[in-house]
């Protein structure tokens, strides 16, 4: 997943966050190592995941998004780049 995919994914995160599973409220590192060694898929790319993040969405509360290395580098760095006017 390249800089521009991860910004689209975020978008689309924060536009459907119903699209992730709901996370627990108040998760802490044991539970996203449990559900990184639940085996899910990246959502970025569809290998198996190897990094489970919380998204804290205002409308659907925390959410988990699974991602692989590489695509949450990708995903990091898009939500580190300031936004370019359209
Ligand atoms: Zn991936």
């Amino acid at each position: 997943m390249n800089t521009p995919s991860a910004v689209g994914l975020l978008h689309l995160i924060a536009a459907e966050p119903t699209l992730l599973p709901a996370a627990p409220h108040g998760a802490a590192g044991p539970d996203l190592t449990q559900r990184v060694g639940d085996g899910h898929l990246c959502l970025g790319c569809g290998k198996p995941a190897e990094a489970a993040v919380i998204v804290n969405s205002p409308i659907a509360g925390p959410r988990w998004l699974d991602l692989c290395s590489k695509c949450w580098f990708s995903v990091r760095r898009a939500n580190d780049t300031p936004e370019q006017p359209a």
